[in-house]
């Protein structure tokens, strides 16, 4: 019924004016909308928030609510203990919510007053129903200076705080590649990027991202420097590579800044701060890794047919986010590399192992959110518990590591079996969430919460003598004590003894066959009873406070446990995929050669009925020593599997400097710097760029940016325009990339002239195909030498086109070849290869909707409690229910 309260006081008001726009209800909910324009106003009225305006026009059209009005205002609402719900969706949708409460007293008369009490934001949000388990929820800050710019993010649920910096002339490619990999929720920026055409261009593909401006000079190094040392309580950033005009220091110490004044939270368990560098990383720009396909696929976005999917055998929340960042940021150091293969490598050498920790680490929690839910005072007795139960399984599971890996030997154990036995001896086993309703503390902890539980059980026993006392005094047999929440304890005595009973009973209800009564002793013995119910929440709520606050000065070595976890399930995970699939253990070092026999495509294979992937190897080198060359040129006609071939090779170098295993029979991987994967005729009109525009640009970065240890991946490359330019820009990207930067690389084309190229570096390649019968069969073996290059004829035979025509083109395509020839010249391509886009027929091409009405009606009533509703309420919300089914 709260729904109405306001609107009853506010009605004769609002009877006066037409519009509704001025009632003080009205002129209360603008001056505070007025304050919170960037965030949608949950605006409290009884049992509802209600949004108005511009944000119950939006939030209706997010969530499919009824839009309604008040007045001429538009006006939706959400049921207050739902909305949570529709809070984690709108977070989802990137928007900022402001929670505006009634603080003061709900007298009827006269405006309640309401106060915005929290804001949460997709980069802020804290609660874990706002979460996903298994990624990281970032928020992050961008500054861009005259020379150098630097873009830092913080997962403030686990502590992750991150931040590196660039050079501004690459804004463009960095802040990509940067948003790509961290995949913020949320994205704060100084005003003055508003019109900053780079920013905004890559902002523009990105509709998820809450982004947020704030005036430049928040931005301050000298501010933010201080935060920083007061955060990490430090006397300088030294130990964290951070000087004051580090280029790093003004969006990091801007994110604390945000975070403390949104979440009004204390982060004591944000300790420090990781400076990267891309030289410490494969550098992957934002189209090779979405080319690559490897968190998630192009179609529909989701990890579906990406490389993630074959790994993805983590049994834990943080170890799923550990593999994520793994894959976004595979390794350069040689040791680091051998140091995740050796332990993936005892995983796979001991089944008996891997198959224990897998099993066990399935009912591992999320020790690190935990933790920081502990450190931010937010944890409740079951995450205790749960945390616990986490705990005591990682002991068991770290007792049989100790004896397969060195590096478990130092580790302090008895801190987790301390923090496991101090909740294990204090909390309740199955304890109330909530900390005003007791339940929480185990008997025998604290003497004087057990003084007063004995205190509370007494009263309860004299109340049953009291009872047997008045029975007897009385004569009334059938006379109980009982009680209930609204008028506390009484006796009962039926009608019928009405006439025995005495006069020191007090009446104090009269029901249709009995009456209610009270006595002075009654009275008494209540009190007492109210009292020491009191006192036992109050000691609960204050021991489990005190507990809470003892482990919070475990917090950094509960993350470091979490890291520990994590390590152990990604580990496991990739030895379970290599077991499963049947890959190897690469052979890493510094050499400058990429060697693969029997080199399979992970995902590929995966979704093709098993043994019918055709393995292919691969040799090439960027050592000039002439013994192997660094460039495979590779031919074919289309679908004969050019596009896998190269890509598989680009997953094998990544794997393996991630640490994986590889499908192959056999690797040798020198380690890459830089992997570049471009992808010609890939359509991006939805940019409005032109194709051959974006190709060029990408293609252009990479003849800067590639050096001799990279690696480079080019797909069709010149397909955007006329066949004689995208033919000689091909011909020309090729010999700069042979002669000057002399990288590996891998060049599928369908200009069959390319092979005609001379260079000692230079290895033709293609894919071989049998023909028979007027049939062409891709055989999807890679062979040396280059393609025939009539194939489009053939195809076009298998097609049904008439003989003559086939005849005819056979015709042209000869007299063309021999004219080419005859001037020495550049052959003028015939139409051997449709432009017809690559087919994975076992796509699902369906996009994962966003809410169904479905959904959205079955959570409310999974989240309702019938029991706490008025007729009126459940009335209401079966009319909604029914109007967003039929509103479709
Ligand atoms: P291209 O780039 O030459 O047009 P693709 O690489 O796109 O060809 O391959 C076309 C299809 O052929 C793929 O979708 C895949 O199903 C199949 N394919 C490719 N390589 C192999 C292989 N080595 N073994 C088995 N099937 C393959
Ligand atoms: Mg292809």
């Amino acid at each position: 019924m709260g729904r109405n309260k306001d609107t009853v006081v506010a009605g004769s008001v609002q009877a006066r004016s037409q519009s509704g726009a001025d009632t003080p209800l009205m002129i209360q909910y603008q001056s505070i909308k007025e304050q919170h324009l960037d965030e949608v106003l949950f605006f409290r009225l009884g049992d509802f928030y209600e949004m108005f305006d511009d944000d119950a026009i939006e939030v209706s059209r997010l969530l499919n609510l009824t839009l309604t009005h008040r007045g001429a205002k538009p006006m939706c609402g959400i049921p207050f203990h739902a909305v949570k719900i529709y809070i984690a969706r709108l977070l989802r949708c990137g928007k900022r919510i402001a929670i505006c409460e009634q603080v003061g007293e709900v007298t009827g008369k006269g405006l309640t007053e309401r106060k915005v009490i929290e804001v949460i934001t997709p980069g802020t949000a804290i609660e874990s129903s706002y979460l996903e388990g298994g990624s990281n929820n970032f928020l992050s800050c961008l500054v861009v200076g005259k020379v150098k710019s630097a873009f830092a993010f913080i997962d403030v649920t686990t502590a992750d705080f991150f931040a590196t910096s660039f050079k501004t002339s690459d804004l463009a490619k960095n802040f990509s590649k940067e948003l790509g990999r961290s995949r913020p929720k949320e994205l704060l920026l100084p005003e003055s990027l508003r019109t900053n055409k780079i920013v905004q261009n890559i902002l523009e593909n990105d509709e998820k991202i809450a982004v947020s401006y704030y005036p430049d000079w928040n931005f301050d190094q000298k501010v933010s420097y201080k935060h920083l040392i007061n955060q990490f309580k430090t006397a300088n950033l030294k130990s964290f590579s951070l000087e004051e005009t580090s280029p790093e220091v003004a969006p990091a110490g801007f994110l604390l800044d945000y975070l403390q004044k949104t979440t009004i939270t204390t982060t004591p368990h944000v300790s420090g701060i990781k400076i990267y560098h891309d030289d410490q990383f494969v550098m992957l720009d934002e189209s090779s890794r979405r080319n690559l396909e490897i968190t998630a696929n192009l179609r529909d976005g989701s990890d579906k047919f990406s490389l993630l999917e074959c790994l993805s055998h983590t049994q834990t929340a943080m170890g799923k986010r550990m593999l994520r960042n793994w894959l976004f940021y595979p390794l350069r150091n040689l040791s680091e590399i051998e140091s995740r293969q050796n332990h993936v490598e005892s995983f796979v050498k001991n089944r008996e192992l891997l198959d224990f920790v897998h099993e066990k680490f399935s009912s591992i929690l999320d020790i690190e959110r935990l933790a920081g839910r502990v450190a931010m005072e937010r944890a409740h007795a079951k995450d205790l518990q749960a945390l616990r139960a986490s705990l005591e399984i990682w002991l068991e599971v770290s007792e049989t590591l100790k004896n397969n890996f060195h590096d478990i030997d130092d580790l302090d154990l008895t801190l987790a079996r301390q923090i496991a036995g101090l909740i294990n001896d204090s909390i309740l086993e199955d304890p109330a969430t909530s900390l005003t309703e007791g339940r929480i503390i185990k008997e025998g902890w604290s003497e004087k919460l057990d003084e007063y539980r004995n205190l509370h059980d007494n009263v309860n026993k004299i109340l049953a003598e009291y009872a047997e006392e008045e029975k007897e005094k009385t004569g009334i047999a059938n006379l109980r004590i009982r009680s209930n929440s609204l008028s506390g304890y009484y006796i009962e005595i039926s009608r019928g003894k009405a006439s025995q009973v005495p006069p020191y009973f007090v009446l104090r209800r009269a029901l249709t066959n009995a009456d209610r009564y009270t006595t002075p002793r009654l009275q008494e013995l209540e009190k007492q009873i109210n009292e020491a119910d009191s006192r036992i929440i109050e000691t609960e709520r204050d021991l489990f406070i005190e507990i809470r606050s003892k482990i919070s000065e475990f917090v950094p070595y509960l993350l470091q446990t979490a890291h520990h976890i994590a390590y152990t399930d990604v580990t496991s995970a990739l030895a379970y995929a290599a077991v499963l699939h049947n890959w190897v253990r690469p052979l890493v070092d510094e050499s400058a050669d990429f060697i693969v026999k029997d080199g399979r495509h992970p995902v590929v294979e995966l979704h093709l009925p098993g043994g019918e992937f055709v393995p292919n190897d691969i040799e090439i080198s960027s050592d000039q020593d002439g013994t192997i060359p660094s460039f495979g040129l590779i031919t074919g006609p289309n679908m004969a599997g050019k596009s896998t071939y190269l890509r598989q090779n680009a997953l094998i170098a990544l794997m393996a400097q991630i640490g994986s295993f590889v499908p192959a029979s056999f690797a040798r991987v020198g380690i890459v710097d830089r992997i570049f994967c471009r992808v010609g005729a890939s359509d991006n009109l939805a940019r409005g760029e032109s194709t051959f525009l974006v190709e060029m640009t990408e293609t252009a970065y990479i003849l800067r940016e590639a050096t001799k240890k990279s690696l480079v991946i080019m797909d069709e490359v010149g397909r955007g325009t006329s066949t004689e330019d995208g033919l000689s820009i091909a011909w020309a990207v090729s010999e700069y990339l042979l002669n000057t930067v002399k990288c590996k690389t891998l060049f599928a084309t369908h200009y069959h002239e390319l092979t005609r190229m001379k260079h000692s570096a230079l290895k033709l390649l293609c894919m071989a195909v049998s023909e028979g019968n007027g049939s062409v069969v891709f055989l999807r073996k890679i062979t040396a030498g280059a393609a025939e290059n009539s194939y489009g004829i053939h195809v076009a035979t298998l097609a049904g086109i008439p003989e003559s025509v086939i005849n005819r083109a056979s015709e042209i395509l000869a007299g063309l070849q021999k004219a080419a020839e005859n001037e020495g010249g550049v052959i003028i391509e015939t139409s051997t290869v449709s432009s017809e886009p690559e087919k994975n027929s076992k796509m699902s091409a369906t996009m994962p909707g966003l809410f169904s009405d479905e959904e959205l009606i079955l959570d409310e009533i999974l989240s309702c409690d019938p029991d706490d509703m008025t007729p009126r309420q459940a009335l209401d919300f079966v009319s909604r229910w029914k109007s967003a089914l039929s509103g479709r």
